[in-house]
């Protein structure tokens, strides 16, 4: 959440840009998919802009060929970024590549949400037979 949490922050942003992305970030965005899953009665569950696919989050950030929305994920995907190194390179275009490719239900390109260092790390090993003891030399 420090992601989302330092994005919210910058001052720059607008509060209507804060606030969607603040529900993205709490699952508070409502898709007709969610919503027909839910239990509502839709006449469709397709995007309400390109009719082609199911409205869907990754569907709207990611993968709509809705005019507007192209052109917004382009304006995103043009942007480059400058490294530690000094060198410019499209970012923004490969990380919208790799959400692409992470499909469906992947919570960091949905929610902003990335796993905790603890749970992709092994842990300490267990029962390795190493013994620890005091030793009064100088190191
Ligand atoms: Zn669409």
């Amino acid at each position: 959440m420090d992601l989302s949490r330092s994005f919210l922050a910058a001052k720059k942003r607008s509060p209507k840009e804060s606030a969607v992305v603040s529900a993205a970030c709490c699952n508070a965005l409502w898709t007709r998919d969610r919503l027909v899953r839910s239990g509502y009665e839709l006449e469709t569950n397709l995007c309400e802009l390109c009719g082609l696919q199911v409205d869907t989050i990754h569907h709207r950030l990611y993968i709509c060929t809705d005019p507007g929305a192209v052109e917004a994920r382009n304006r995103v995907a043009e942007k480059m970024s400058k490294d530690e190194n000094g060198t410019w390179w499209p970012k923004n275009k490969i990380i919208i590549s790799e959400a692409i490719a992470s499909g469906e239900l992947d919570p960091m390109y949905l929610h902003a949400v990335f796993p905790h260092p603890s749970d992709v790390q092994p842990g300490p090993a267990l029962n390795t037979g190493a013994r620890f003891q005091a030793t009064d030399k100088a190191v």
